[in-house]
């Protein structure tokens, strides 16, 4: 089968370079070539973001993103905490849903999905309970491709002495993350959406401190359990070690590609030429350009089309796209610039995405004249 261009957010088509890095040997994962690996991937996660190994810690675990952050809500609240979440689409509701099954105190500031942060209730979520712990974001919400405004979000926090949650599930590796002036406690992230890697393995950016709070609530997600094995060259389980080969290959190439800034540059540009390819046939982005990421845009589909034949047209040619989520369904796809996609690739997605709208106006235009 063809390989196809994925843009739906992760996981994402590999280089060649991490390809190859899945051939090396099986490996048991109680012995020192493991070790070895699990200890690279672990320094250079911080690495990406030059973060100082005396006030932090790269926690591995192996599991899809929500698992990261099923971790870091479930380990990071402590028995006497509580939450503030702040939902503006599926992952910030998904980290309500987190604190609800495992029982952790907790409010939510909701939003609309179209919505940006409305900090002044936030403001006044925190000026309410004077219990607050923590607070709850996701950074880039996948659900429309909004990047959060945590600068502004983060700065409340502080003046309130709240520790914030972050899913960076679909923004670590490509868009900015504050280590130093925002007061995290910690960050979710995956290795199958802006590093590049394969899915299976995702981590916990922990500041050390709070693993000293952990309050474990489940066995397999235990943060601070993964933490003190991982400190010791060991591992409390089986860990899926190809996804490991894969971070270890990605994560260089990263570094090797100039790193966050760079994946960010990349990942803005070929973001822009998909949105000015769809706005010269009249699709508009659902949000501004300031307001959304670089990782994934959110546009409105044609007009008459749904999103099956859009997506089935568009697949035919080779690519993937991706539709809304809930009652977005009906009236919005999604296109993710993560990945190794090329110049060419997007030249020929424009292309095609030209071709079927121009078809489809006809189509309909002479349909209604009929
Ligand atoms: C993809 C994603 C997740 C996790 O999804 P998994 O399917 O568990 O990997 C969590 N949060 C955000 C913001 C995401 O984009």
């Amino acid at each position: 089968m063809k390989q196809a261009i994925l843009l739906n957010p992760g996981p994402v088509v590999l280089s060649d370079h991490v390809r190859r890095s899945l051939q090396q040997p099986d490996l048991c994962h109680r012995e020192p070539e493991f070790f070895d690996l699990q200890d690279r991937i672990r320094q250079r996660l911080l690495d990406v973001y030059a973060l100082d190994d005396a006030d932090w810690v790269a926690v591995l675990l192996s599991g899809s993103g929500t698992s990261a952050m099923e971790a870091m809500v479930s380990s990071l609240v402590p028995a006497d905490g509580e939450l503030l979440v702040i939902e503006n689409g599926v992952y910030g509701e998904r980290l309500s849903e987190i604190a609800r099954v495992h029982g952790i105190s907790h409010t939510a500031v909701a939003h609309r999905w179209d919505q940006a942060i409305d900090l002044d209730r936030v403001e006044q979520a925190l000026q309410q309970s004077t219990e607050l712990t923590h607070l709850a974001v996701a950074h880039h919400e996948t659900t429309t491709g909004r990047l959060n405004d945590l600068t502004a979000l983060a700065e409340l926090c502080r003046r309130h002495k709240v520790k914030l949650l972050i899913d960076g599930v679909s923004s670590f590796g490509a868009e900015t993350i504050d280590f130093d002036q925002w007061p995290i406690a910690a960050v979710a992230a995956t290795a199958n959406k802006c590093l590049h890697g394969i899915p299976g393995l995702s981590f916990v950016i922990c500041r050390r401190q709070q693993l000293n709070q952990c309050q474990p609530r489940t066995l397999y997600l235990d943060l601070n359990r993964y933490a003190k094995a991982q400190a010791k060259r060991g591992t409390p389980f089986t860990p899926a070690f190809p996804a490991f080969y894969a971070l270890d290959a990605a994560l260089q190439e990263l570094a090797d590609q100039g790193g966050w800034q760079q994946r960010q540059a990349r990942y803005g540009q070929l973001a822009e030429r998909v949105r000015q390819c769809l706005h010269s046939v009249g699709i508009e982005g659902m949000l501004p350009t300031e307001q959304s990421s670089v990782v994934l845009r959110s546009y409105y589909l044609p007009p008459g089309m749904s999103y099956k034949h859009w997506h089935d047209y568009l697949r035919d040619q080779g690519f993937i796209i991706y539709a809304g989520q809930g009652h977005f369904s009906s009236e919005m796809f999604r296109v993710s610039t993560m990945g190794q996609i090329t110049d060419q690739d997007i030249d020929r997605l424009c292309r095609a995405m030209r071709a079927g709208i121009l078809e489809g106006l006809n189509s309909s235009a002479s349909g209604d004249a009929a």
